[in-house]
């Protein structure tokens, strides 16, 4: 798939990739050899069946691809854009033991957005599913994100009358709020949200469940919950200089850029500062897309400041491979340990020790040690400081027996069941900042056992 020219791009925030013609993802299709035992699916956590979808766009019906998706994944279009398909379905693909893998992410985002271009935007009603009988049971799901939204999707499609509790005043979680629009149009989330709408999901914003209503008030009158809060509770470093004018978490920043609307300064006057200079702290796929931000709001020089080398990075190579392109500069083995600020109380340097890297830790990855007497300096307008975010914990502190770990996410048996019969969890609530596709695939595992639960 090519993408737009780094020159071109780095100075709007429309789509980067620009997904295949017909022609193309026919091309791609064809090389897939439709294993008998097809590999790429067990590594599908929604389960789509790969070879049939692919099959279909071989032969050019689109339109039957697109169904044979949808029977498993109510978010195609966002799948083919944000899942590491690489580390999944593509890393499975027998044909690339010997060459590159099938190109599945692309060749569903491509689908996704053929079935979009052709059939939901002129005619929304061919797109609609078929509403199953309903079963006359109510089930409530907290949180519009991946994994709600697949609980909910899996569930109306199984004849429960599904109501999702919104904290925010609109839908799609880190989806709409956090990736920035050239990696994921907002036009795209909302259309995925109307579908799963269209399955008879009611969606109620502005309902910060814990505050306006808690979980026990919510078992009175839904017979099932599902959990699906994520994870939107910034870390820091806890270093001196943190609190400082112009030092962001990138939650605060991304939320700001994308649902204050700073990239369509001046039509909204709701710009953020940021300076010259921009310093991202972290590796992974929300630092490059605070850096890739910050390069399209107008700084000059973007640096992302990395404790261990570009090997280590938790971002997806395609990502970090775009961020170079676009001219983010890699200090590696670099920690920031402290921020000094001007007279005014702006950061204005950052103060860093250089690292090597010592024997691997717990999470496998080599461990990166501070060089003695190796301290210095770059000078900066605005920190980002994107190093993960953990659980909010309002709704496990007003929900009296859900257990929780240490670290705040709540605990779950293999069927998604919390420590209250009744409650189910998944997504970033469950396992701290993960990823769309793991969060999907917790929905879709809760949606199954709340099924089994309530049909006994
Ligand atoms: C900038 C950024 C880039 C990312 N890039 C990628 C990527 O490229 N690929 C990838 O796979 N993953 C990526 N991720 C991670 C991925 O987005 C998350 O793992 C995923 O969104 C988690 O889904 P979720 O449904 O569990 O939670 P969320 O998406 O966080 O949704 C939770 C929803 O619950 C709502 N909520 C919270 N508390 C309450 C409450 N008390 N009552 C009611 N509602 C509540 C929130 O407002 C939110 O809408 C990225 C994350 C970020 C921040
Ligand atoms: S493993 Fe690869 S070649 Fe085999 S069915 Fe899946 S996509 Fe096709």
């Amino acid at each position: 798939m090519k993408d737009r020219s780094a020159k071109e791009r780095i100075r709007d925030f429309m789509e980067v990739p620009l997904g295949y013609t017909p022609e193309e993802a026919i091309e791609e299709a064809k090389r897939c050899i439709k294993c008998k035992n097809p590999q790429c699916v067990k590594g599908c956590p929604v389960e789509v069946d790969i070879p049939a979808f692919i099959d279909h766009v071989a032969k050019g019906d689109f339109e039957s691809a697109a169904k044979r998706i949808k029977e498993t994944n109510s978010l195609p279009a966002i799948c083919g854009r944000v899942c590491p398909q690489e580390e999944q379905c593509e890393l499975k693909c027998i044909i690339g033991v010997k060459g590159e893998p099938v190109a599945i992410g692309t060749l569903e985002r491509f689908v996704a957005d053929w079935e979009r271009e052709n059939i939901l935007l002129k005619a929304p009603k061919r797109g609609e599913f078929k509403k199953p009988k309903s079963l006359g049971i109510k089930a409530a799901v907290l949180g519009s994100g991946p994994a709600g939204l697949t609980c909910a999707g899996d569930l109306a499609r199984m004849g429960y009358g599904v109501t999702i509790f919104e904290s925010l005043h609109v839908t799609g979680g880190v989806l709409t709020y956090g990736i920035p629009e050239f990696r994921l149009p907002k036009a795209i989330v909302n259309l995925e949200v109307e579908y799963v709408k269209s399955l008879g999901v009611e969606i109620i914003t502005d309902m910060l469940i814990g505050n306006v209503l808690t979980i026990e008030e919510l078992l009175k009158e839904y017979k099932a919950i599902f959990v699906g809060s994520g994870a939107g509770l910034p870390k820091f470093m806890g270093i001196p200089g943190e609190n400082l004018l112009g030092v962001y978490s990138a939650n605060e920043y991304l939320f700001r850029v994308n649902m204050m609307k700073a990239w369509k300064f001046p039509d909204y006057l709701t710009p953020v500062k940021i300076g010259r200079r921009v310093a991202v702290i972290g590796g992974g796929n929300v630092a490059m897309d605070s850096a890739r931000v910050s390069l399209r709001l107008g700084a000059e020089e973007v640096y992302i400041l990395y404790r261990r080398t570009q090997d280590e990075m938790p971002a997806r190579i395609e990502e970090i491979k775009r961020a170079v392109e676009e001219g983010i500069i890699f200090k590696i083995l670099t920690l920031p340990i402290k921020y000094h600020a001007n007279e005014e109380g702006w950061v204005s340097e950052a103060e860093c020790i250089q690292m090597e890297l010592g024997e691997p830790d717990s999470s496998g990855r080599r461990r990166p040690i501070p060089i003695k007497n190796s301290e210095f300096r770059i000078q900066i307008d605005t920190v980002v400081v994107a190093i993960g975010n953990s659980p909010n914990p309002l709704i496990p502190h007003r929900t009296p027996g859900l257990k929780v770990e240490k670290w705040g996410g709540i605990i779950i048996t293999k069927e998604g069941l919390t420590s209250i019969p009744g409650v189910y969890a998944g997504g970033d609530i469950v396992r701290g900042s993960a990823t769309v596709i793991s969060a999907m695939g917790d929905g879709k595992i809760a949606a199954r056992a709340i099924d089994k639960h309530l049909n006994l």
